[in-house]
């Protein structure tokens, strides 16, 4: 019988309540159990594809293309596992299905109420969520059933706001139906205070009675602080709070996520969690996972180089600097790093596989453009890659960086719109069609090397923006004897997509005579999914996001790819 674990936030957002829920997700998995992991997200949008990144921080796309919440990548990368839409609701997609279902005459002319039937309808998602488990978990056993044996759902927002009661409501209706199948997690943050040095418990205790109005009294409190949590703190926390102290759950900060998971079960969390449910484990191990830690603390151990070349560094440097040209990273005075966060990750997972410590710069695509001089800074980055991206700003700051890359012989991976840049670039300047551009930033030009697909016109003239690019998982075969084929090391894979412009097919002859490779070509619509060049240690453009499949296990193989060409390469 599915158990029903929820997840909630107090004090503040932006703690890590998403990580947390991957980690319980990633312990349980190890332990042998089926788990299914579900965001609710309270806005209204009926998923993030509409937000701009900078608000939303970035849209994360799954094999069906639902463009969700960045901890679904967050539970993919945790548990290893591809997920569907069933693993993310919104306030928008609730309504959207009652009302729709109202029209139909679905409640049969009764009176339809925000409270039961928007938390009814919350329920069904989670149950369905639990049962699709069948569609994504691989050793299916049917003699233990095939739903999910727990199901996991992180309620975004804090305790208290307006926005996500009635998911709280519909955690505590069925915490009131089946009380011993729902357990309820808060995770809550200690400020340290810098006059006095104390860590303080009161904002916790705040959030567990904000929690107790909406009729919820948590089991088990995970403390997020700078420091662990000492004695003290989880005695006052627990008697304040009503939660066995064995239950608070220390979870400071780490040098990398994927330590929470080891963190949390030093603190005992999958003995309580089980305990609870009356449940025995069916296997220890986190070996994989203790592996990938003992490495990264290796790695992490040697000091950056800083300030040091590229170009002069020594072959012993542990070091990978790589470049990212973007423009979503920007807010004022803060440096945004959700945007990108699965590149990020990506990068990382990568440059663990080969031992080295990765590190990450942001530079301004608009810094380029407006400081052409300042290029010449990108000799100092071992690899530059250019992420996916809409919209003109910053774009041919891009286009001069990933100029400079070629030129130089940077390796260089470009990411759908970076992709883009990188053929609108080789057209201009090697192919010598001085108006190449991308007709979503210049509809008339004259030599339109990026075009939009013709079903999408339509669906731009109609205004239906939401949900209606080319999304989700499409087959790209793969030319033998191309840096992709060495990557990948087979002929046909599938990658997820995000974009409504493609390669104009009109201007391939052109392009191919003058040196760029079609590494990858969708078989069905005959669209191009990769450029590489033969002449260049790594220049690879992918019209997909391989970095929302890279996992921390299984690298992304173009990834671990355009890292090993920096190892092999001189300039290291
Ligand atoms: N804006 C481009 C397109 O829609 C690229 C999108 C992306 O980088 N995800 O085709």
């Amino acid at each position: 019988m599915t158990k029903y674990i929820f997840v909630a936030g107090g004090v503040m957002s932006g703690i890590g309540k998403g990580v947390a829920l991957a980690s319980i997700g990633r312990i349980l998995k190890s332990k042998g159990f089926k788990v299914a992991a579900i965001k609710i997200d309270p806005y209204v949008n009926v998923d993030a594809g509409t937000m701009n990144p900078i608000e939303h921080g970035e849209i994360f796309v799954t094999n069906d293309g639902t463009e969700c919440d960045q901890d679904i990548g967050n539970y993919e990368r945790f548990l290893d596992e591809n997920l569907t839409t069933d693993n993310y609701i919104t306030t928008g997609r609730v309504y959207q299905a009652v009302i729709n279902r109202e029209r139909n005459l679905g409640y049969k002319g009764r009176c339809v109420e925000v409270v039961p039937d928007i938390p009814n309808e919350v329920l069904d998602r989670i149950d369905k969520a639990a049962l699709s488990r069948v569609n994504t978990f691989q050793n299916q056993d049917k003699k233990n059933g095939l739903a999910a044996d727990f199901v996991l759902i992180e309620i975004g927002g804090t305790v208290g706001e307006y926005q996500n009661m009635l998911f709280l409501e519909a955690a505590r209706i069925i915490k009131t139906k089946k009380p011993k199948k729902v357990l309820f997690a808060l995770v809550g943050y200690l400020p340290i205070l810098e006059t006095t040095g104390e860590m303080k418990t009161k904002p916790i205790q705040h959030a567990v009675r904000t929690l107790n109005e909406a009729g919820i009294q948590p089991d088990i409190i995970l403390g997020r602080s700078r420091i662990p949590l000492d004695e003290p703190r989880k005695r006052k926390i627990s008697c304040f709070c009503n939660v066995d102290i064995k239950d608070i759950i220390s979870a400071p900060d780490v040098e990398t996520i994927y330590e929470i998971p080891i963190n949390f079960e030093k603190e005992n969390l999958s003995k309580r969690i089980l305990r609870k449910f009356n449940l025995k484990s069916k296997k220890p191990d986190l070996q994989d996972w203790q592996k990938l830690i003992k490495t990264v603390k290796t790695v992490n151990l040697v000091k950056s180089q800083q300030g040091t070349r590229g170009t002069q560094r020594k072959q012993t440097s542990n070091v990978v600097k790589i470049g990212i040209v973007g423009k979503y990273f920007e807010t004022g005075k803060f440096v945004l790093k959700d945007s990108y966060i699965s590149v990020i990750e990506a990068i990382k997972h990568a440059a663990w596989f080969h031992k080295r410590k990765p590190e990450i710069c942001w530079l301004s695509a608009e810094y380029y453009e407006k400081n052409l001089k300042k290029l010449r800074e990108l000799k100092e980055y071992d690899g530059v890659i250019v992420p996916g991206g809409f919209g003109s700003r910053g774009k041919e700051g891009k286009i001069k960086a990933i100029e400079f890359c070629r030129k130089r012989k940077i390796p260089f991976l470009g990411l759908c719109l970076g992709m883009q840049m990188a053929v609108v670039e080789f057209a201009r300047n090697v192919c010598g069609l001085k108006e190449a551009d991308s007709v979503e930033f210049f509809p008339g030009c004259k030599h339109p090397v990026i075009d939009v697909m013709p079903e999408q016109k339509a669906l731009l003239r109609e205004k239906k923006y939401g949900g209606t690019m080319r999304l989700g998982a499409y087959n790209c075969k793969i030319s033998d004897k191309t840096i992709s084929f060495r990557a990948y090391g087979c002929s046909e894979v599938s990658e997820r997509h995000r974009h409504r412009y493609e390669l104009n097919n009109e201007f391939r002859s052109d392009l191919e005579a003058n040196g760029l490779t079609m590494a990858g070509i969708n078989p069905e619509k005959n669209l191009v999914e990769i450029i590489e060049l033969k002449t260049h240690p790594f220049f690879v453009g992918v019209q997909f996001h391989p970095e929302y499949k890279s996992r921390p296990l299984r690298p992304h193989p173009l990834f671990r790819e355009f890292i090993k060409s920096i190892l092999n390469s001189k300039r290291i």
